[in-house]
């Protein structure tokens, strides 16, 4: 009797200590992303059905949010543990400029650089807007609250000395602005993100659209300025009906993820990510951007992930 009550003890506590691990071995992650018209959404969503299918014990879950800025802080306080955000904001928040001024973000590092991010002001063909300082006294779509592309928004405005006195200011994310567009309730609306971005294809498909470039003197400055900054032409036909080449400016998009995530778990997850790259590229064509060799290029001057450190240190990246 004794030995069998022994027994049982032994297999509970047997149980009891599997399960335990097996519980423990569970990750769950979460990922800010941006508005479901863009391009964060997508591409996270493809990276979180990479993870969960490829990898084991881990659950990403994909958060629609304001963009850069809200992910940064979402990260920071822990709220979700992974985040994309534009590399010049991404910098800014680690050191402490900009947005972050005096308040660098010590919570989060750098994982992997992304694919170039595109300012795109978009516009209706017919509405007159052809440069940044038409949009004096008009009805513009900024971004979201908590998106890069209200920060990148007011920069270029500021470039033609035009402040939220100037324009009437609506603060909306992507999809949206593409409705405001198709209702004529705004004139003109921010987007940055990758291109095509989904919110701009479905204005396009029945509406005229045109996207305003940024005059040459601008683009100079501007990466002069800003880190990471290149001028990008969206060719002619990029979207239906777009029929002027659009020169403008880029930024990488790139991936962050709080300092308290494993080293294990994030170069696995990088492993896993470069591994099953096709997965990335069906979620969205800017998928194609993401390689090993151009993954630091958005994160020169920022710390990095020790499990990041690991994985370029092993693909010859990094010393
Ligand atoms: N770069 C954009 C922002 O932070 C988001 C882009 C996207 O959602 O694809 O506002």
């Amino acid at each position: 009797m004794k030995k069998r009550i022994a027994i049982l003890i032994m297999a509970v506590f047997v149980l009891t200590v599997m399960t335990g691990t097996c519980f423990a071995k569970k990750t769950f992650v979460s990922m800010g992303t941006g508005s479901v018209s863009g391009v964060y959404y997508p591409l996270g969503g493809g990276m979180a059905s990479i993870m969960n299918t490829e990898m084991d014990g881990v659950n990403c879950s994909v958060e629609s949010t304001g963009g850069s800025v809200a992910n940064i802080n979402l990260m920071r306080k822990g709220e979700s543990q992974l985040g994309m955000s534009a590399s010049s904001i991404f910098f800014d928040a680690v050191h402490g400029k900009g947005a972050f001024d005096g308040k660098p973000v010590k919570e989060v590092l750098g994982i992997m650089s992304l694919y170039p991010e595109a300012v795109q002001i978009v516009t209706l063909a017919d509405s007159g807007i052809k440069s940044i300082a038409d949009l004096k006294d008009k009805k513009v779509a900024v971004g979201a609250f908590g998106s890069g592309t209200e920060l990148m928004a007011k920069e270029l405005l500021a470039l033609d000395g035009i402040t939220y006195d100037d324009i009437n200011e609506d603060f909306l994310g992507f999809g949206e602005a593409s409705t405001g567009l198709k209702d004529r309730t705004i004139v003109a609306g921010f987007i940055w993100a990758g291109v095509p971005t989904a919110g701009i294809m479905d204005l396009a498909s029945l509406n005229k659209i045109s996207l305003v470039s940024i005059d040459p003197a601008k683009i100079t400055h501007l990466t002069e300025k800003m880190p990471f900054c290149t001028e990008l032409v969206i060719p002619k036909g990029t979207y239906k009906g777009q029929n002027n080449d659009c020169t403008t400016v880029a930024i990488p998009a790139v991936l962050g993820g709080r300092a308290d995530l494993s080293e294990e778990f994030v170069y696995n997850m990088l492993k896993t990510i470069f591994d099953n790259h096709d997965m990335l590229v069906k979620a969205h064509t800017r998928g194609k951007d993401v390689t090993v060799e151009t993954a630091l290029d958005g994160l020169k001057d920022v710390p990095l992930h020790p499990g990041a450190v690991k994985f370029y240190k092993e693909k010859g990246l990094l010393k």
